[in-house]
């Protein structure tokens, strides 16, 4: 499957999957020889960078450095800091 083939959701999954190896977590890492998105759907951890990735949807600096480096899963600062649980 080509990059252009994958849906936006597909995506944003990715970018939270490596927000959460970016973090070196030790749920991440226990989780990924199982079924990682179906288990982190329940962990806090989980719902934080969510709430970030939904918070950057909206954001407008999130939008411009979306449509300046044409890459879907670009965060501001603020998000990025955010997805990463500062
Ligand atoms: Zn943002």
């Amino acid at each position: 499957m080509s990059d252009e083939e994958k849906s936006e959701r597909q995506k944003r999954t990715e970018a939270r999957a490596a927000a959460h190896k970016l973090k070196n977590d030790p749920f991440w890492t226990q989780l990924e020889s199982a079924d990682p998105m179906e288990k982190l759907l329940n962990l806090d951890q989980e719902i934080r960078t969510d709430e970030a990735f939904d918070a950057a949807e909206k954001c407008e600096e999130c939008e411009k450095l979306r449509s300046f480096s044409k890459d879907e899963t670009a965060l501001c600062e603020t998000h990025f800091a955010k997805a990463m649980g500062f």
